[in-house]
């Protein structure tokens, strides 16, 4: 018997706790201001410089935050290294706070991308998010790449802007295949989160919510968890290690 496989998908109530602003949620970003939706849409991002520069800055500010993995994140790492799963975080959020908790990056499949690297929407190239925020600090609001002169985004999925078709594969093989599979601060409401619920509920693995909010998916879940991530994530994991006294 290989181990089992434990599929965590996370979204946005993971990182609340490490200062990191839901968008869709009652006090999500979007939600209070709206306007803030084109800085994230490729359309308006493509064609209006302005809308670039936003959006550069409003990414600066979150990256000068500097924020750090919580206990939600470390439970997971901790999970991983203590090995006694197989185990895989599906996630709808590009903080990298999963990485930077300490699980491998290969034991990540990241839905939306991420915004810690910067792709150029012309040629491909890719570079890191440090090296595009020096330039911006240095005086270029919206600085061009440096192989093509194309415009620069961030590496994540913006709306207007299709998933990774090979990333959402895998996570399906994943929600297909595992265990137990945790759903961690999403609404379970949009695509393809609610789809991965389907696939493993459908491939017969315990299903794990939680989440602040009631989910669609509740009435179908083995548990229900409300309470705060950061206190739960740890305690539900802590129940999948082997009991050190034996
Ligand atoms: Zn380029």
């Amino acid at each position: 018997m290989g181990r089992p496989l434990v599929a965590i998908l996370t979204g946005a109530g993971i990182s609340t706790d490490s200062g990191i602003p839901d968008f869709r949620g009652p006090r999500g970003v979007w939600t209070l201001h709206p306007e803030h939706e084109k800085l994230s849409t490729i359309g308006y991002y493509m064609t209006d410089p302005e809308v670039r520069r936003r959006s550069w800055q409003m990414r600066r500010e979150t990256y000068a935050a500097d924020p750090q993995p919580n206990a939600a994140h470390r439970a997971i790492a901790e999970l991983d290294a203590a090995g006694p799963v197989a185990l895989r975080v599906i996630t709808q959020n590009t903080d990298g706070l999963h990485q930077r908790a300490g699980l491998p990056a290969r034991k990540v499949l990241e839905l939306h991308g991420t915004s810690r690297s910067v792709v150029c929407t012309a040629c491909g190239a890719r570079s890191s998010i440090a090296d595009a925020f020096a330039r911006i600090g240095a005086g270029e609001p919206d600085p061009p790449c440096l192989a093509c002169g194309g415009i620069l985004k961030t590496a994540t999925v913006m709306f207007g802007e299709n998933l990774d078709p090979a990333v959402l594969s895998e996570a399906a093989s994943i929600a297909r295949a595992c265990t137990v599979f945790f759903a961690v601060g999403t609404s379970l409401q949009v695509y393809p989160a609610a789809g991965l619920v389907d696939l493993a509920a459908d491939g017969g693995a315990r299903l794990v919510i939680v989440n602040a909010e009631p989910t669609p998916y509740d009435a179908v879940a083995d548990e229900v968890v409300r309470e705060p991530i950061g206190a739960a994530l740890p305690r539900l994991l802590r129940e999948l290690r082997p009991d050190p006294g034996g």
